[in-house]
């Protein structure tokens, strides 16, 4: 069934510091007033009536839920627990701090039928969290992580590459403990300058460069590489372009289909090592073909994949067909060669097979 989330925001209410990159109300535009219990109950149910049939869960996002007061939170959550009691949600979620994942945080949310955590982790390097006003160690992040899976909560993770003082490799490991952890989903949102953060300032005066597209989707293609194997869920690349976003974001890579770029330039990564390993074992140049569904991957956006591809493989050094899709029988007759929730990239002679998985 279709899953459909009723959002509830609450700009950087509870957060112990003022992250460098941050200003969500700049990301969600002026006019946000807090509800009140009875118009989160009222929203929830227009939801439901509108969206039926649907998986329908509320979430609590925008600021640090769980650093807020026990009895705000109580009562804030009060009417979606009443509604996931009634079956008329069938989740709630919340978004929040590593430093506010205590035990009895957890067990606080777990009592209210929350379903899910998402942590802004941002980054597990402690150089870059220090440089960013983010008043954690890496260690403490991992801990979070660990404590809401231990309260048998689920746990989506946020990342995001390029932050100030962040090198390739720092987002790398982010990835790679992402994978180690298998989180129930991840976010990666590159790092764009908002007005009015200190980021913006840091850009304005020279000290930060914004990322161009390219290396935008080259770094988050290194790290889906390595994400993507665990079979941890990408539920997200960049931030979802709006009015209020459009007129926000100053400088970084904000792009409409920032998401759909990564995966395109993800797979140009594979196929590349896919031909590598062709040539180890062929005299005869690397023959790609790729099933039709997953062609724009390559065309799409003015080839945008195909030009990445190309960047790091000469044009004429392998050919290139839009294939049939393949039955099942004839994809096992191939050798896996790497496996993403979207496409299967397998080996045969000289052929590079993309075929979805
Ligand atoms: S990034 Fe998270 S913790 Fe930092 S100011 Fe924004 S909402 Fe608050």
């Amino acid at each position: 069934m279709k899953r459909r989330i009723v959002p509830f925001w609450f700009p950087n209410l509870g957060c112990p510091t003022r992250c460098t990159f941050c200003d969500q109300f700049a990301a969600r535009g002026e006019a946000i007033s807090l509800p009140n219990p009875e118009q989160l109950r009222t929203a929830i149910e227009a939801a439901a009536r509108e969206e039926a049939p649907c998986s329908l869960e509320a979430a609590y996002y925008g600021g640090t839920f769980t650093a807020l007061p026990a009895e705000m939170q109580e009562r804030l959550l009060e009417p979606a627990s009443t509604l996931l009691k009634q079956g008329v949600l069938a989740g709630i979620r919340v978004s929040t701090h590593p430093s506010f994942t205590s035990s009895e945080a957890m067990a606080r949310l777990g009592r209210f039928g929350v379903t899910t955590v998402e942590l802004g982790i941002q980054s597990f390097a402690d150089s870059v969290l220090a440089h960013n006003g983010r008043d954690y160690h890496g260690e403490r992040a991992l801990q979070a992580c660990r404590s809401v899976q231990s309260a048998g909560l689920a746990l989506i993770v946020q990342l995001m590459p390029f932050l100030p003082e962040a090198s390739e490799e720092d987002d790398l490991d982010a990835a790679r403990l992402v994978a180690e952890l298998v989180p129930d989903g991840v976010r990666l949102f590159p790092t764009v300058a908002l007005a009015g953060t200190r980021l913006a300032e840091w850009w304005r005066e020279g000290l930060w460069k914004p990322p161009s597209l390219e290396a935008t989707t080259a770094r988050v293609a290194r790290m889906l590489r390595i994400i993507a194997p665990a079979r941890v869920s990408v539920l997200r690349i960049g931030l979802q372009a709006s009015r209020s976003l459009d007129k926000a974001v100053l400088a970084g890579p904000y792009h409409p289909a920032l998401g759909e770029l990564c995966r395109s330039a993800l797979l140009a990564d594979v196929v590349h090592f896919a031909m590598a390993e062709v040539h180890r074992s062929e005299t005869t140049r690397p023959h790609l073909i790729v099933e039709s569904p997953l062609a724009s991957l390559l065309t799409g956006h003015d080839h945008f994949g195909l030009g990445m591809l190309n960047k790091w493989r000469p044009a004429d050094s392998y050919t290139w067909t839009i294939g049939p899709n393949t039955a099942p029988p004839a994809r096992q007759a191939h050798s896996s060669f790497w496996r993403s929730e979207v496409f299967l990239v397998s080996l045969h002679g000289n052929v590079v097979r993309v075929s979805r998985t």
